[in-house]
C-alpha cells in the first residue's frame, strides 16, 4: 500500500484502476536504419491503426456531438491518406534511411508550416490538424497510442498535469476521478472537475507515475489522499465512506423542486456553471433555476478549428430548449491565458493572464466575435438566453461591444434572419471593473462577479501557479469588500448582481453573500442543493 497526500479540489471518494495519462512526447530521435522496407512496413501498419482509431472516434463523436462536429475525424482520415503526405514520409525513410517516427515528424512539420504560411484563415488553421495526425501516427509507432477518451472501463486518471482542452475531451462516464502531480486549485482543470462533480486531487506528491499505472487505488478527496494498492480493510472503509456520501446526497435530493428562498422571504437565484451541453443532465438533476455561466470557450477548445455559426447556434439553441424557459447566461469566448487554442494563432506571451484573452481577442478580431454573437442572438429566439462579456475593465470596451452588437443586428435584419436581442451583462473580474461598477451598471442588464480572476488580479497571484496556492486567500477582505461595493453599485442602478466564480460555491460564505444582498449564485451542479439548504435556513 502506498499513500500520497495531495490537495483536494473536488470532494468525494473514488475507487478504481489507475490510468496514467501521458501527453504525446514530441522529442523524436533520428535513428539510422539498415532495412528501409521494414521501416516502410512499420509506417503502413501504424497508419492503418491510426485510421482505425479515427474511424472509432468518428462513430463516437457522431453519437455524442452530431455529424457536423464529428466531421473533423473524417478530415483527419483524409489528410492521413493524402498521397503527397505519404510520399514525403516514404521518401524520407528511403533516401535518408531513418526511423519511421522521425520521417513522420519531419514530413508533419513541413506540411504544418506550409499550411501555417498560407494567407487564407481556413487553410492556416489546417496546420494544427497536420500536427495532430502526425502525432497520432507517432504515438502508435512508439507504443503510446492510448487515447485519453478510449478506456473501456471507468478509471482514475492520473497525470503530471492536464490542460483544460485535454480534460474537456474526456468521456465523463469513463472518468472516476482526476489526480495531477502539478496544477493549482484555481486552474480551469480543477474547475472542470467540479463542474463534472467528480473527486479530484492536485499537487499529488507522486514520484513515479509509471509504477502506479494499472493499479487499484482509492482517491479520498475528503481527506486529500491517493492510496495505491490499498489493504482489504482500507478498501472496505473507502467503500463505506462512498456509501455514506451517496446517502447524504440522496437526503439533499428532498430539496429538489423547493424554492431557494430565505425564511424572511428573499429569493436567491441559484444557477449552475457548465462548460458543455453534456453537463445539462447534472443541472436538471440538481434542480438549478438556470445556467449562470456557460463557458462557451470550451466549445472552441474541444476542436481543431473554429466552430461555425451554425454549429454554435445549434449548441446554444439546445441549451435554451433543454432549460425550457429558465435563464441561460452564455459567456462569450474566454480563450487565452491557460485556455490555449492553437488554431487561433495567438502569439506567445510573457504574461498570458494579462495578455490577449477573452474580450480583447473578440474586439481585435471582430469576425470571430460577430460569428458568435450572430449564433447567440439567433438562438435567443428559442429560449431565455442572456449574454455576458468577460474581462471588462471599463466603459470603452462596452462601447466597442455595443457598436459590434448593433452591426450584428443590422446585418441579421438586412438578411431577414430571425433573432432576439438577449439581456446583456458583464463579468466583474478585474479590479478596474469594480472601480467602474457604478458607471458600468447603468449600461447593462446584470453583473456577474468572476471571483477567480478578481482574486488573481487583486492579490497579484497567478491562479495557475500552484506554488502560490498558500498565498491565494479566497476570503481576502479586499475581495469581499469589492463584492459588497459591486452589489451596492449594481442595486443603485436597479440591476441584479451575481457571483459565478468559485467563491460563490463556498458554503462558508453563503450567509455573508445573503447579508451583502447578492441576488444570484452560479455554482457547479453538485453545490446547488447544499446551498439551497443554507438559504432556506437563513437568517
Ligand atoms: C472567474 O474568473 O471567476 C470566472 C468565472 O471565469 P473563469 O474562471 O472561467 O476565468
Ligand atoms: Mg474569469
Amino acid at each position: 500500500m502506498r499513500r500520497y497526500s495531495a490537495k483536494s479540489v473536488c470532494q468525494g471518494v473514488a475507487v478504481g484502476t489507475i490510468y496514467v495519462y501521458k501527453k504525446g512526447q514530441n522529442t523524436i530521435k533520428r535513428e539510422k536504419v539498415t532495412n528501409a522496407d521494414a521501416e516502410l512496413k512499420r509506417f503502413e501498419d501504424a497508419k492503418r491503426q491510426a485510421i482505425a482509431q479515427l474511424d472509432q472516434l468518428y462513430e463516437k463523436a457522431l453519437k455524442d456531438v452530431g455529424e457536423v462536429n464529428a466531421g473533423i475525424f473524417e478530415t483527419h482520415r483524409m489528410m492521413l491518406e493524402d498521397e503527397g503526405f505519404n510520399e514525403a514520409i516514404r521518401g524520407i525513410i528511403e533516401t535518408q534511411l531513418v526511423n519511421a517516427e522521425f520521417a513522420v515528424a519531419r514530413a508533419g512539420d513541413h506540411f504544418a508550416k506550409v499550411f501555417a504560411d498560407m494567407e487564407d484563415e481556413y487553410m492556416k488553421a489546417r496546420s494544427a490538424d497536420v500536427k495532430d495526425i502526425s502525432e497520432r501516427v507517432i504515438r502508435v509507432l512508439s507504443g503510446q497510442d492510448r487515447e485519453i477518451s478510449s478506456f473501456r472501463e471507468p478509471v482514475i486518471v492520473v497525470a503530471e498535469d492536464l490542460a483544460p482542452s485535454e480534460t474537456i475531451q474526456m468521456d465523463r462516464d469513463k472518468v472516476l476521478s482526476f489526480v495531477t502531480v502539478r496544477g493549482s486549485a484555481n486552474s480551469h482543470t480543477a474547475i472542470l472537475a467540479r463542474t463534472m462533480d467528480i473527486p479530484a486531487l492536485v499537487n499529488a506528491a507522486i514520484d513515479d507515475l509509471e509504477a502506479i499505472d494499472g493499479k487499484c487505488a482509492i482517491v479520498d478527496a475528503e481527506e486529500g489522499t491517493l492510496i495505491v494498492e490499498p489493504e482489504e480493510d482500507r478498501l472496505r472503509e473507502a467503500l463505506d465512506k462512498q456509501e455514506r456520501l451517496a446517502q447524504k446526497k440522496e437526503l439533499l435530493k428532498t430539496l429538489r423542486g423547493k424554492e431557494t428562498v430565505t425564511r424572511d422571504g428573499r429569493e436567491l437565484l441559484l444557477y449552475a456553471n457548465i462548460g458543455s451541453l453534456k453537463e445539462l443532465g447534472g443541472v436538471l438533476e440538481n434542480d438549478a433555476a438556470g445556467i449562470g455561466l456557460f463557458r462557451s470557450e470550451f466549445l472552441y477548445l474541444e476542436r481543431q478549428d473554429f466552430p461555425t455559426e451554425e454549429e454554435q447556434f445549434k449548441t446554444y439553441k439546445t441549451a435554451a430548449e433543454i432549460m425550457a424557459g429558465k435563464r441561460v447566461i452564455i459567456r462569450t469566448l474566454d480563450i487565452g491565458a491557460d485556455k490555449k487554442c492553437d488554431y487561433f494563432g495567438l502569439a506567445k506571451e510573457e504574461n498570458p493572464a494579462m495578455g490577449m484573452r477573452a474580450i480583447r481577442i473578440c474586439l481585435s478580431r471582430p469576425e470571430i466575435f460577430k460569428t458568435q454573437l450572430r449564433a447567440l442572438f439567433r438562438a435567443a429566439a428559442f429560449g431565455k438566453i442572456a449574454v455576458m462579456y468577460p474581462m471588462i475593465t471599463g466603459l470603452n470596451e462596452l462601447q466597442r461591444i455595443k457598436a459590434i452588437v448593433r452591426e450584428v443586428c443590422d446585418e441579421l435584419d438586412a438578411q431577414g434572419i430571425a433573432y432576439r436581442l438577449p439581456e446583456q451583462g458583464v463579468m466583474i473580474e478585474t479590479p478596474a471593473a469594480v472601480m467602474m461598477s457604478e458607471e458600468l451598471a447603468k449600461e447593462v442588464d446584470f453583473f456577474s462577479i468572476g471571483t477567480n480572476d478578481l482574486t488573481q488580479y487583486t492579490l497579484a497571484i497567478d491562479r495557475q501557479n500552484e506554488a502560490l496556492d498558500d498565498f491565494y486567500d479566497a476570503h481576502h477582505p479586499a475581495v469581499l469588500r469589492m463584492i459588497r461595493m459591486v452589489v451596492e453599485n449594481g442595486h443603485k442602478a436597479g440591476i441584479w448582481v451575481g457571483i459565478c466564480g468559485e467563491l460563490g460555491a463556498d458554503t462558508t460564505l453563503t450567509r455573508t453573500f445573503l447579508e451583502m444582498g447578492v441576488d444570484e449564485l452560479s455554482v457547479s451542479s453538485g453545490k446547488i442543493l447544499p446551498i439551497r439548504k443554507i438559504v432556506r435556513d437563513y437568517p
